[in-house]
């Protein structure tokens, strides 16, 4: 029965039952970490020959020998086995350091110190202002805080980023230069943009000469079902309109092989890679070039090698997303006081609890032992205006773990939601 349907002395007595349950939960001194997407110890362990699969003679490459300094946008070998990742060319790749993050914060600062393309560099402009679909990834929001760039919050669809609303802020506004997308399994929400949402992107007429779409493909590879679903390449859509300049391209190896010691990536027009690799050579002589031609001897140099090696992370994983979807369905679902995300993939379930409980459910389960992501992290500002949304990160955690987690989870969220009714 739907919790708002319950009498009041229904409502009290379900509480302090819950209340009790909580005590016992209280007692038993847990300590359980779900507050970021990490992979766990045995996915880490799926590429341990990472370690081991290098000898000196491999370093000598086709463009030369890879211990030395040189060759600032990647090996050939590398951009050739990741390039079908992001559904562009090899040539449209240039390969960075250990994480994705510093390629977008390096995009941004370039913006800022300098300009895009010969553009006004954004610390002269009086506004600056960025759209962000919401819920979203709480590190791209901090990069564009950083840098006191003003974020505008863009509904979420089934489908991807409301789109008419998009449109009418980029074509009217000039002040607009961004947009954050994560277009397969969007973090938080699972969500995967259909092929009209990447046309009406790459469609776009922005008033800015200078807008970018930061199109950060994270989780293009890390599918959790059959048959996944497939984003329509950005690049060569925007390429379609002439408009392949507003696009720039992110991923990295961070949840494939080893998280911040992988290979990441920028993919962008050949205009765009010239200008950003004019501001990367004042940043470095080289990237890691070794720990690239590690992932190429690993994965022997093929694509398909690196989507089978993807299917051991998703047995991993799936057990665990089950775990999640499971306890909501059962626990939840009748008593009508939450929606949640099911991903197809990606690395976490969005929960909306009713409004203005997100902070006491994260609260409670804190005070019971289980440190969940900081209700509305994923939002700017780190502000939900409604106080509903919590990321669920279900990786990192066994599963025995896990359902303990998930128990505490729903109880607090039924002592929130029991909580509010009381008190209205
Ligand atoms: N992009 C998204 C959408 C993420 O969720 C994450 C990690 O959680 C990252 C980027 C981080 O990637 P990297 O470690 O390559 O910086």
């Amino acid at each position: 029965m739907n919790l708002t349907a319950f009498s009041k002395n229904e409502l009290t007595a379900f509480y302090e039952d819950c209340k009790k349950t909580y005590a016992d939960y209280q007692a038993q001194n847990l300590k359980l970490d779900m507050s970021r997407g990490k992979p766990s110890p045995k996915q880490l362990d799926l590429s341990s020959g990472l370690l081991t699969c290098l000898s000196n003679e491999d370093l000598l490459g086709e463009a030369g020998d890879y211990r030395n300094y040189g060759l600032l946008d990647g090996i050939p070998e590398a951009k050739r086995l990741f390039a079908p990742m992001l559904g562009v060319q090899p040539e449209e790749l240039f390969i960075f350091g250990n994480a994705s993050l510093q390629a977008m914060y390096m995009a941004v600062s370039y913006a800022y110190t300098h300009g895009l393309l010969g553009n006004t560099p954004w610390h002269q402009l009086e506004t600056v202002r960025f759209l962000c679909p919401v819920p979203g990834y709480d590190r791209h929001f901090r990069i564009t805080e950083h840098f006191g760039i003003e974020m505008i919050n863009i509904p979420m669809n089934e489908d991807g980023p409301d789109m008419d609303m998009i449109e009418k802020l980029v074509t009217e506004d000039a002040s607009i230069k961004g947009i954050w997308c994560v277009p397969q399994y969007s973090n938080p929400s699972g969500i995967v943009y259909s092929d009209e949402v990447v046309k009406r992107l790459a469609a776009l007429e922005p008033a800015a000469p200078d807008f970018r779409i930061f199109w950060d493909n994270a989780y293009c590879i890390h599918h959790l079902c059959d048959n996944p679903k497939t984003v329509l390449p950005i690049l060569e859509e925007a390429k379609k309109q002439h408009h392949e300049n507003n696009v720039y391209i992110f991923a990295s190896t961070a949840k494939v092989t080893h998280a911040g010691a992988g290979v990441s990536m920028l993919a962008a027009s050949q205009e765009n890679l010239k200008d950003l690799t004019k501001a990367l050579s004042t940043f470095t002589i080289s990237f890691d070039k070794i720990n690239q031609m590690r992932h190429v001897k690993y994965f022997d140099g093929k694509f398909e090698n690196v989507l089978a090696h993807m299917e051991k992370h998703r047995a991993l994983l799936a057990p665990k997303f089950r775990v999640v979807l499971d306890t909501l369905n059962a626990e939840i679902r009748p008593l009508g006081i939450g929606e949640w995300s099911e991903p197809k993939g990606g690395y976490f379930v969005s929960f909306n609890a009713p409004t203005n409980c997100a902070k006491r459910i994260v609260e409670l389960c804190k005070n019971a032992g289980v440190v969940l992501t900081g209700a509305g992290a994923a939002f700017p500002y780190g502000k939900d205006p409604e106080d509903r949304n919590i990321r669920i990160a279900p990786s990192y955690p066994e599963v025995d773990e896990l359902q303990k987690a998930m128990d505490l989870f729903v109880l607090c969220v039924k002592m929130a939601a029991a909580e509010k009714l009381l008190n209205t």
